[in-house]
């Protein structure tokens, strides 16, 4: 039987409920707690929750239906909760580093204890399968409990001075208002990720949530609230893709937001820097990849076959740092391809998020689910063969697709896939392989797997990127810096430099002391 017919006898089998499980799994969790609901429709500005005018539907992308209608919040809305957070940011610079080290940790706790609540409204969301959803609430929240460490050690310097009667210091102050605009692949994380870094440093923040994901963000601000932050210091401003524009211009370009940062595609990036420059605006852009996964001849084959399932398929496929161009020396091509199709058959289970034997979900939307699709066809024109998968499913369902004899002149190979593609090309040196890689604008993620101790220095020197795996496929953790260079963005998150980002150098020269 052929692969391509397996996959399909597979799908087949593919359970996708009529009914979205949103509603009824909040109300148990929320009773088990014995709290108030995660599920929170309004904006959050000023301590207090917002009505808009009017609603925007958020739905369920496995099934299409709606899950929760969401205050539409438009530019009224952004000025107040930008408003908000200025006049917070005079308060909130002035408390300790300790005390907002204790309410970051505060808000820790209550995530994690609300761990699974808030896993079920990424999956309704997002669609994401339950176990990845629990997985990016823990990741999320480890940059909370990381930042609420890194709080208290923001230090700054004693130079030693030219001159005898004058002393120069250098004192790290908090940028001001920042304005935190996140896409809808880490609906939860990629919230913590900027806004624990920036309460620890003194900053208050205005966030700007996908329209497909608010209700991660709107339960974060309700923990927020329940930790004791104080009105004004998290502010969160849901809204429609109609209402995005005008509402990205107030957190754009007011003078009252001291910094951007944004996460998402790097068209939008350009965009909001372009915005951010009359009013020189501090920025910090996580924005898209097209990660090179390479193999070499001396690799451990295993093991390469497990990181290119994990880099690739997490999140359908769907994060900034999933391996776009698989890149396999020829010696070991073909018995990669084996094994990878192999693994693909074992372990890859496609169905509604809820449903704990899925390990992928559907795209985002159906858009997404046509662009893989289109990937494929192209490819398919240009020479490449299905090995395994390779058809749309209904709604924004992609089959996880196996390409071969993949070339750069393919779309794959150019543009970011974001969906469950993974396209081989083979290759005969290393010369090659760092030349296809590093021919790209993008330079967030790679991957490469090699037991030559030279070549591992060599490549990933060589590699034109901000993250490297070395035989490793999944590396982010908030004790390492995350962000990629060339158009890939600006600035890191995480780890120690991940503070820095909301933080100004004020040179302070004490003079007069006569010796
Ligand atoms: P996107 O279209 O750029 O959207 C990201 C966010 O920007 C959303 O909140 C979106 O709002 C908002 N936005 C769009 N236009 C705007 C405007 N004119 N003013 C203000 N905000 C605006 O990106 P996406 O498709 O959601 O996310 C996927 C991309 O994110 C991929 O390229 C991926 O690689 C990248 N990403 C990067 C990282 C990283 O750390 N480097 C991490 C995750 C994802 P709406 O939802 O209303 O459109």
């Amino acid at each position: 039987m052929s692969s391509l017919r397996m996959s399909s006898l597979r799908m087949a089998s593919l359970r996708v409920p009529r009914t979205s499980r949103l509603l009824p799994a909040v109300r148990s969790a929320s009773s088990r707690a014995g709290s108030a609901p995660l599920l929170r429709t309004r904006g959050y500005v000023d301590g207090r929750w917002l009505s808009a005018p009017t609603a925007f539907p958020v739905a369920d992308p496995a099934t299409g239906e709606e899950v929760a209608r969401v205050a539409d919040c438009g530019p009224a809305e952004a000025k107040l909760a930008v408003d908000a957070a200025s006049k917070a940011f005079r308060s909130w610079k002035q408390t300790t580093a300790k005390g907002r080290s204790l309410l970051l940790r505060k808000w820790f706790d209550l995530v994690m204890l609300h761990r699974d609540e808030l896993a079920e409204l990424i999956t309704s969301e997002s669609g994401k399968p339950m176990r990845e959803s629990l997985g990016e609430v823990v990741y999320g929240a480890s940059f909370l409990d990381w930042f609420s460490e890194e709080a208290r050690r923001v230090y700054g310097d004693i130079v030693p001075s030219p001159a005898r009667d004058r002393k120069l210091l250098v004192l790290k102050q908090p940028v001001g208002v920042a304005s935190i605009i996140t896409p809808w692949n880490f609906p939860s994380a990629m919230i913590a990720r900027k806004v624990g870094a920036a309460l620890a440093a003194g900053c208050t923040v205005v966030v700007k949530p996908a329209e497909d994901t608010p209700l991660s963000a709107l339960a974060l601000a309700q923990l927020a609230e329940q930790a004791g932050i104080p009105a004004g210091v998290f502010n969160v401003v849901p809204c429609s893709r109609e209402n995005t524009p005008s509402v990205g211009e107030v957190l754009c370009t007011d003078p009252l937001v001291a910094k951007i940062s944004f996460t998402g595609s790097t068209a939008t990036g350009k965009l909001l820097l372009k915005m951010a420059a009359d009013t020189v605006k501090r920025t910090s852009m996580e924005l898209g990849g097209h990660a090179p996964f390479i193999v070499f001849d001396s690799a451990d084959v295993d093991k390469a076959v497990g990181g290119a399932m994990a880099s690739k398929f997490r999140n359908t496929g769907q994060t900034c740092v999933c391996s776009n161009r698989f890149l396999v020396q020829s010696r070991i091509y073909d018995g990669f391809m084996e094994k990878l199709g192999r693994a693909m058959e074992a372990e890859l289970r496609l169905g509604h998020g809820s449903d704990p034997e899925s390990t992928l979900g559907p795209l985002i939307n159906a858009g997404a689910a046509e662009k893989v699709a289109n990937q494929v066809t192209d490819a398919v024109s240009r020479g490449a063969q299905v090995l395994r998968g390779g058809r749309r499913l209904g709604g924004s369902f992609m089959e996880p697709t196996l390409l071969a004899d993949v070339t750069t002149d393919m779309l794959c190979m150019k543009e970011e896939t974001f969906g469950p593609l993974l396209p081989v090309l083979r290759f005969n040196t290393e010369e090659e392989a760092l030349a296809i890689a590093n021919a790209s604008n993008a330079g967030l993620a790679g991957y490469f797997y090699s037991q030559d101790m030279s070549q591992i220095w060599r490549v990933a020197e060589a590699l034109e990127l901000g993250i490297v795996g070395v035989n490793e496929g999944v590396v982010s953790t908030a004790e390492a810096p995350f962000g990629g260079v060339k158009q890939s963005g600006l600035g890191r998150e995480g780890s120690k430099y991940g503070i820095q980002d909301y933080l100004e150098v004020k040179y302070m020269c004490l003079g007069g002391l006569r010796p």
